[in-house]
């Protein structure tokens, strides 16, 4: 593999605005033991990113010359994770600053090799093999503990200042090696408020057809890590420009294909979403894609006839979400959360809004994040809200302890079967 033999740019304490007053201090501890310890240690990836522009980093990431084994010596508190890459978890409470070891790009695999020869390519490599094998320029940098400078092999610091995501190296070759990738600058172009840079979003449109290969699991991640920070709006329209909509969500791209309509009450609806501001726990699938699938279930809903059974609801429902939920292994809870939620709103408009609706419904899990769903997809297509706040009211105001049990009928014994057996 070809590396920029390049020098790296150095920034010195005094030329950065990173202060160790603004690091998590027990990523300062973990820093500060390898040092002790006689490793390099640097603070690498969206931490610095962030330090630099002046934003609050999510979690603290560490990159070491220590070998994994290194690193658990050194912290009781440290497991060891990851079949094909082993990286150190180090666990503060609930807190985990993941600590790994440089390592290089794997090299080309040659033609017909199998995965298991992929799993073996765990090769440990320089800090400068380590930032180039990152995604983008902007998440390639590093701090460095010993000297308090920070550490740019990729030209980071330059992209940072034109607000630019750019993938490291050809940006053909990269998302061929990893297609979520795209995805992934998605995510960063939207929450940055920055733009993808050319060739890297020509590649984008040249290969997002890529995408429909990777691995369920990790798309479903990366696509749910669209949301948090007020991003889901952003992320969405750029997606849209991207075409990758037509990929990751092709059922919600037909539609709007068809009506431009449902591509602006998805906009409104995102926008309410992003203004709650929710943790990213909060943002879960069944959050991502209850939003993300409201407009297109609701385009449906207006096709049944006048009166229709709440089942009706519940297959469109259904068949709108099979298709996705197969796509990136949904897992079973998060679809049947969803399918309630979407039901909720079949169930107010068929049986009649406060005070008929029945106070057990409003103690339901699906209830409160079901009302927020229908409230914001009637705010953003020009619907009045007033009688779901009403409902939102009561919901507070009911005690669960009040609710009596529902009462169970009856069952009538079970005649048993005729048969030749029990005949005889
Ligand atoms: P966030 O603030 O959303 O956590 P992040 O930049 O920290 O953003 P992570 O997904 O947490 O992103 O990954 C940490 C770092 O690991 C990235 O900054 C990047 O350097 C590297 N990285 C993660 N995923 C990939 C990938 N698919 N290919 C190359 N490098 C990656
Ligand atoms: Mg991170």
């Amino acid at each position: 593999m070809l590396l920029r033999k390049k020098k790296p740019v150095i920034l010195r304490r005094d030329r950065h605005p990173i202060s160790r007053r603004n690091i998590d201090e027990d990523a300062l501890k973990v820093l500060y033991r390898l040092k002790q310890c006689g490793h390099t240690a640097y603070l690498v990836g969206g931490g610095v990113r962030d330090l630099l522009i002046g934003r609050q980093p999510k979690d603290f990431d560490i990159g070491t010359s220590a070998h994994p084994n290194q690193v658990r010596k050194l912290f009781r508190n440290c497991f060891l994770i990851g079949r094909r890459f082993r990286l150190a978890h180090i666990r503060f409470g609930e807190k985990i600053i993941e600590t790994s070891t440089f390592r290089r790009r794997p090299d080309p695999l040659p033609e017909g090799a199998t995965t298991q020869q992929q799993a073996q390519d765990n090769t440990f490599g320089t800090p400068a093999e380590d930032a180039q094998r990152r995604d983008f320029t902007i998440n390639g940098l590093f701090y460095d503990i010993n000297t308090f400078a920070v550490i740019d092999h990729v030209g980071g610091l330059d992209d940072l200042k034109r607000k630019l995501v750019r993938t490291i190296g050809d940006p053909d070759e990269r998302f061929i090696e990893d297609p979520v990738r795209m995805i992934r600058a998605v995510r960063f172009a939207a929450r940055l408020g920055f733009k993808i840079e050319r060739k890297t979003m020509a590649a984008i449109l040249r290969n997002r057809k890529a995408l429909s290969g990777a691995a369920p699991s990790r798309m479903l991640e990366e696509i749910c890590r669209l949301a948090p920070f007020g991003s889901s709006a952003a992320a969405m329209k750029i997606l849209h420009q991207t075409r990758l909509l037509e990929v990751v969500f092709p059922e919600l791209a037909a539609t709007i294909n068809e009506s431009s309509e449902t591509a602006d009450i998805l906009k409104g609806m995102l926008q309410q979403l992003d203004q709650r501001d929710l943790p990213a726990a909060d943002l879960t699938p069944a959050v991502v894609f209850g939003y993300v699938y409201c407009p297109v279930f609701r385009k449906e809903i207006e096709l049944l006839p006048e009166n229709p059974h709440i089942t009706e609801y519940l297959k469109i429902a259904r068949s709108i979400l099979e298709p996705s939920a197969a796509r990136y292994h949904l897992p079973k809870k998060y679809f049947y959360d969803i399918i309630h939620q979407y039901a909720l709103q079949g169930r107010l408009e068929l049986n009649g809004f406060p005070p008929t609706v029945r106070k057990r419904m409003l103690i339901q899990p699906f209830f409160r994040p079901g009302l927020s769903l229908y409230r914001d997809y009637l705010k953003a297509s020009g619907q009045p809200v007033a009688l779901l706040d009403e409902l939102g009211k009561m919901a507070e105001k009911v005690d669960p302890l009040e609710i009596p049990a529902p009462r169970r009928r009856k069952r009538r014994p079970r005649r048993r079967r005729r048969t030749e057996t029990n005949a005889a």
